[in-house]
């Protein structure tokens, strides 16, 4: 198995909407819906750098209910339906609308964090040995 790190945006974009791994896009990023794995199965690399607060949540509430606005009002215009129809059309749509996209928006937002800070900080060594094994000799 070839495991060659994503240099390019598009390939940190398409790794992100995958939800897999910013760096070498194979390992998994969630293992709830929303928890993040505390490191990359495959490569190793930490997650913990990656905060994508409510970005993605902000970005998709106003684009999901500027589509369900829109076509309630459309709705109402054209059909005149009873209250119910609306709250049966509009209520799963909303949750399609938000939850669904909210994997993808996310990894990409941390697949974009990676791709920029990885571009930004390559001139940092890489050396970092880490600490004193305490292995007894017997
Ligand atoms: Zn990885």
């Amino acid at each position: 198995m070839t495991e060659k790190p994503i240099e390019t945006l598009s390939g940190s974009i398409l790794a992100g909407l995958s939800c897999a791994c910013p760096r070498c896009g194979q390992g998994k990023l969630f293992q709830g819906f929303l928890t993040l794995r505390p490191r990359c199965e495959v490569c190793g690399l930490d997650y913990g750098f990656a905060d994508a607060g409510d970005g993605p949540a902000v970005f998709i509430i106003f684009f999901a209910g500027f589509i369900v606005v829109g076509a309630a009002l459309v709705t109402e215009m054209v059909y005149r339906p009873p209250y119910w129809v609306h709250a049966a059309l509009w209520l799963p749509l909303i949750l399609v609308l938000t939850l669904g996209p909210l994997r993808p928006m996310k990894g990409l937002m941390i697949a974009l964090q990676y791709h920029h800070k990885a571009a930004e900080g390559r001139f940092g060594g890489g050396g970092g040995g880490g600490g004193g094994s305490g292995g007894g000799e017997p």
